[in-house]
């Protein structure tokens, strides 16, 4: 028997002209997400129909499809070929050895040409299927449901459907740069926005004086388990100690941290020039700490000359913790490493800073040229799925 992998897609249905597109990158993306689990994958009326190889482990596929941006849900399938007898036959085969006392049927017909409709199809296998095994249907409260799609050339019959994330395939927008901390919030943020179809690059500002080897561990882990979603990643660790003394020098201690998250805008800037990214994503969430009152992020993101994006902005904890254990990078983002924005501040820091106070305070420090200088001693990690 022929096994299968449908595919189903939602908000790419609603993209009008521009919906072949989408729909092109996100064949590409589930071929190279899918690997050798499957032999070929092709688009078919809206759904995308995947060939499960001879022996393939479908589990990694599910894993895999379940955080695939772009994908509503899926399924794993038989066919069967496009007459009512086999289709009949095709339908008990699957329910046999399967424990349940009711069901129903549920079809869908992409093939017009078909000579039943949808809900004749439903009626015939109901019967059938009624008749062959004694089993109830109930419509309300079915203990399986039979879903039975009719194509042009052949039908698809599967009892299972998968939860995907939905949104957009990661390549349908323009890039971004999210602010990596290794905190359990900046990885949530950017698979946030790789939802929204941006791939992300990343980039961390690292002061090697408190803690190295084990950062870049940890970063490295948190930006594999985000690269099983698009796909191939890249890591920019950003070498911030020099900003960082000046600050340090320059600052008072109450306003630092805001000094530190306004010295790392300038840098996430210019790598995003680089990658010509035209925006920025950040953790924040309003009022999680000090650093994140409204008028410290002011603060904050002013320093940006392109847009910040902060999906995390109306989100509480629980639920961003809930969303990175579903990703995989919560268990890599609790490892306790050193974090160069709690380094030098003050126990109470300021949680209403204004742009001219701030601005006095490193008035005199090249951050722009510091930043950029940073960025160009840079070391990359880049990242492919497996
Ligand atoms: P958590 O709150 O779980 O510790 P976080 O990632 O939110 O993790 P915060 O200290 O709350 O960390 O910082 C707020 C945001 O600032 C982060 O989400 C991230 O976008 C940015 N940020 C903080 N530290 C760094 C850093 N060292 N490099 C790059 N961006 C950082
Ligand atoms: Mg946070």
């Amino acid at each position: 028997m022929r096994e299968f992998i449908l595919l189903h897609y939602d908000e790419i249905c609603l993209k009008g002209g521009n919906r072949g597109l989408f729909e092109q990158k996100l064949a590409a993306n589930a071929r190279k997400s899918l690997g050798s689990t499957v032999s070929e994958l092709v688009p078919m009326h809206g759904r995308m129909v995947a060939r499960l190889a001879k022996g393939a482990d479908f589990e990694k596929a599910r894993r895999r499809l379940s955080l695939l941006p772009g994908i509503a849900n899926f399924s794993r399938a038989i066919s069967v070929p496009l007459e009512m007898g086999e289709i009949r036959d095709g339908a008990l085969s699957l329910l046999g050895g399967r424990e349940f006392s009711t069901f129903r049927v549920s079809t869908r017909r992409a093939n017009k040409r078909f000579p039943l409709d949808s809900h004749g199809v439903d009626c015939d296998l109901g019967e059938f299927i009624c008749g062959k095994t004694g089993k109830k249907v109930s419509l309300e409260h079915p203990g399986i449901t039979l879903h039975a799609e009719i194509c042009d050339r052949e039908a698809f019959l599967y009892t299972e459907q998968h939860d995907g994330i939905g949104g957009l395939p990661v390549g349908s927008s323009a890039p971004l740069v999210c602010s990596l901390s290794g905190g359990i919030d900046s990885p949530v943020s950017a698979f946030m926005m790789m939802k929204r179809g941006c791939p992300i690059v990343f980039a961390h500002a690292h002061n090697k004086s408190i803690g190295a080897t084990a950062v870049k561990g940890k970063l490295s882990e948190i930006v594999s388990r985000l690269t099983e979603v698009q796909l191939s990643s890249k890591l920019y660790i950003v070498p911030f100690e020099k900003l960082q003394k000046e600050i340090i020098i320059c600052v008072p201690a109450k306003l630092r941290m805001v000094a530190y998250r306004r010295a790392m805008m300038k840098v996430m800037n210019r790598v995003a020039r680089l990658e010509r990214a035209p925006g920025i994503v950040t953790g924040d969430s309003v009022g999680q700490v000090a650093s994140q009152t409204l008028e410290n992020l002011n603060c904050i993101y002013r320093a940006s000359e392109l847009p910040v994006f902060a999906p995390l902005a109306g989100m509480n904890k629980a639920e961003t913790t809930l969303l990175a254990r579903k990703i995989g990078t919560y268990e890599a983002s609790i490892v306790q490493s050193p974090d160069c924005c709690s380094f030098m501040i003050a126990q109470h820091p300021e949680t209403r800073a204004t742009l001219a106070e701030i601005e006095a305070a490193e008035g005199s420090i090249p951050v722009q040229e510091l930043a950029e200088k940073a960025v160009e001693e840079s070391e990359i990690l880049t990242f492919e799925a497996e």
